[in-house]
């Protein structure tokens, strides 16, 4: 193990005011194996800037993740979870509201990697568009995979949606208040 990974370990952990136990650091380091020495940098920088406590384990897994996306997408062996579709073979698409359906609603395609392929009877995700919808609302919010964000759009929208259709009562009850 470079000492270069170490010596981002030994920062976070001093970051967040803690002096690890040997166990504790050798589960850090186990972790931090998997990864190269730049990806570990820009976790354990992004950690320092956005977290409150010493991030578990799993916070980091899920932020080498998202920072670092294309050493993990499409991973073959399924043991790390596919960052498109968390190894579920499905990548939802948000379809705004149309004569059939007048909410905001969310279609099932299948992921282009190992298990999505193996799901028959799904148009692939890629094969209709480009680009990830909302990729860069999820890789800003590492802690959200892209089904959580996706479904958060969905429910986003539709309540803007319902607050919009009687804006008026609302905002006359909201003054009303106020007032009192
Ligand atoms: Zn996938």
């Amino acid at each position: 193990m470079s000492n270069q990974v170490e010596n981002h370990l030994k920062k976070l952990f001093g970051a967040f005011g803690r002096r690890p136990l040997r166990q504790q650091f050798d589960v850090y380091m186990e972790w931090a194996d998997k990864y190269s020495a730049g990806v570990v940098e820009e976790v354990v920088v992004h950690s320092i800037n956005n977290e409150e406590k010493l991030p578990t384990i799993t916070k980091l897994r899920t932020l080498a993740k998202s920072l670092s996306p294309e050493i993990n997408n499409f991973s073959m062996n399924g043991i790390d979870a596919c960052w498109f579709c968390a190894d579920t073979g499905f990548i939802p698409y948000l379809y705004e509201p149309n004569d059939t359906t007048s909410v905001w609603h969310i279609r099932m395609m299948g992921c282009s990697c190992s298990i999505g392929q193996q799901i028959s009877g799904v148009t692939n995700y890629f094969d209709g568009h480009e680009k990830l919808q909302f990729e860069e609302e999820t890789r800003q919010h590492p802690f959200m995979n892209h089904y959580q964000m996706v479904t958060y759009i969905m429910n986003q929208r539709n309540k803007e949606m319902k607050r919009d259709s009687n804006n008026g009562m609302k905002t006359k009850s909201a003054v009303k208040k106020e007032k009192i």
